[in-house]
Formats: structure tokens, C-alpha cells, sequence
């Protein structure tokens, strides 16, 4: 097991809570001739909440997936709580396994159920015991409201509880970091604040999160910063009281007037 996190549970908007956890330092990446990110610096401090908000096809997913090495980056470097990323190997699974990932697509094991998929994670990555990674993934169900699901397949689930399974499975792993790439777009609307409320309660428990969401709700509620991405660069970062009401670049301006 890993130490508890000794920052204190809090839900003070717009403080700066601990060290830099996620650095992303001159990060670039190409798709043959497209940039995709460019010069990309960026810090996430131990408690922090940073929504990461941009119109489509900005580089929000590659971010996302280059801090978790699901994509390489040409150049820069990401370190994860002090250590670089390794580009593979054994060394790559440990950092990894720091870095919870919640994406659009819920993406569990369909043939596993509710409980196995919270489970194998902590079992196989970590080395737990059957037995502690089940009390541990209980907890966590509970915590996200879906205890009474554990021994369904996914399929039986509507997609929010699903959704909820996700941010639990991630959870199991003892994350130093969870990314949560948009993740209730793909929900029926009536589906989405209990999702949201899931993440609302890790962000007042004082994890540290990197969402990105068009859902302005929650960055509000819950943002530390917000991070506007436009054509692979990151344009702007301010308070979310300070993005919603007074972007600064005219891109940010016109992305907001029409999301509203
Ligand atoms: P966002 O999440 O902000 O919508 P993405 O990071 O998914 O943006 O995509 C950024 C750009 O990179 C887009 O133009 C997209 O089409 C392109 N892209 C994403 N993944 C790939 C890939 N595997 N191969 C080629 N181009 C890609
Ligand atoms: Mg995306």
C-alpha cells in the first residue's frame, strides 16, 4: 500500500495545495505533419483539480494519453511525482499504474463483472491479495454509489453506473493522479451529474485530477484551474472565475460563446 496522501481533505477553490505532482515540460508531438502539441508546459500540483477544456481535435486526448505514455511524445519530457516517464518496460507499468485513466468510452472488461474489473488491476499490478482487493473494491464501489452492482456484467449496467465503475476501477490502483478524458460525454443526459457527482466528491477528498470536460457545472464547482487548449497549444490558464468571466484570447472568447 501506498502512504495516504497527507493533504488534508479540502475544497477550497483556488488554492494551491502541494507540490507539483504532473509536469509536462516542452512537450511536443507530431501525427506525421500535424502538430498536435505544441511546446506544451503545464503543471498539476498534489490536490489539485485542473479542467482542461478546448474545442474538438485540440490535443486535449493526446495530452491526456501522453501523460500516461499511451502515446509517445517527440519531444519534452513528462515526469510523474519526481520520476520521468520510461519509455517502456517494467519500470513504465509501476509509473502507470500512478496515473488512474477514465475515458469517454467506459471501456470495462465485458466479461468480467463489476467486482473483477475493479479488482484485477490491484490483484495483478499491484500484487494484493484476492481478498483485500475485494474489501478495497467494495469500498470503492460504495463510494461511487454501485455496490449493489458488483456481481453484474457491465452490459447490465446503464451507462452512468458504468461510468461510476470506471472512476472505482481507477481508484483501485491507489493513483497518484486520476485523468478523466470527458467523461460523461458519451452519457444520456439524465445520467450525467450522478457521474459528475462522483468526481465532485474525489475533488472535495483532495485527489488530484486532470478532467477534461465541456461541463462547466463542474469546472466551477470543483476547479482549481482551467487549462484552454486550442490547435495544440495551450492558450490560456486562469481560475474558472476568471475563464468564465473574463477570457483573456479571442479564440477562448469565441469558444465560450459557443458553448453557452
Ligand atoms: P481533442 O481531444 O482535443 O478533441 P485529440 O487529442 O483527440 O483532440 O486530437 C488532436 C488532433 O490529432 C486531431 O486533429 C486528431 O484528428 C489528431 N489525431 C488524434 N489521434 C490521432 C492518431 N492516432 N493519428 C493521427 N491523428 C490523430
Ligand atoms: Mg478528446
Amino acid at each position: 500500500m501506498q502512504p495516504t496522501d497527507p493533504t488534508p481533505a479540502t475544497s477550497n477553490i483556488n488554492v494551491r495545495r502541494g507540490e507539483p505532482l504532473v509536469v509536462v515540460d516542452d512537450v511536443n508531438k507530431h501525427y506525421g505533419d500535424l502538430h498536435v502539441l505544441k511546446d506544451i508546459n503545464a503543471v498539476v500540483n498534489r490536490g489539485e483539480v485542473v479542467v482542461v477544456i478546448g474545442p474538438s481535435g485540440s490535443g486535449k486526448s493526446t495530452l491526456c494519453r501522453a501523460i500516461n505514455r499511451l502515446e509517445t511524445i517527440d519531444s519534452g519530457v513528462i515526469s510523474i511525482d519526481g520520476k520521468e516517464l520510461p519509455a517502456e518496460g517494467k519500470a513504465l507499468a509501476k509509473l502507470r499504474a500512478d496515473v488512474g485513466m477514465v475515458f469517454q468510452s467506459f471501456n470495462l472488461f465485458a466479461h468480467k463483472t463489476v467486482l473483477e474489473n475493479v479488482t484485477l488491476g490491484p490483484i495483478k499490478v499491484r500484487g494484493m491479495s484476492r481478498k483485500d482487493a475485494e474489501t478495497k473494491a467494495m469500498e470503492l464501489l460504495e463510494r461511487v454509489g454501485v455496490a449493489n452492482q458488483a456481481k453484474k456484467l457491465p452490459a447490465q449496467l446503464s451507462g452512468g453506473q458504468q461510468q461510476r465503475v470506471a472512476i472505482a476501477r481507477a481508484l483501485a490502483m491507489n493513483p497518484k493522479v486520476i485523468l478523466l478524458d470527458e467523461p460523461t460525454s458519451a452519457l444520456d443526459p439524465e445520467m450525467i451529474n450522478e457521474v459528475l457527482e462522483a468526481m465532485i466528491d474525489l475533488a472535495n477528498d483532495g485527489m488530484t485530477m486532470v478532467v477534461v470536460t465541456h461541463e462547466m457545472g463542474f469546472a466551477r464547482k470543483a476547479a482549481d484551474r482551467v487549462i484552454f487548449m486550442a490547435d495544440g497549444e495551450i492558450i490560456e490558464e486562469a481560475t474558472p472565475e476568471q475563464f468564465f468571466t473574463n477570457p483573456q484570447s479571442s479564440r477562448a472568447k469565441d469558444f465560450l460563446s459557443k458553448l453557452i
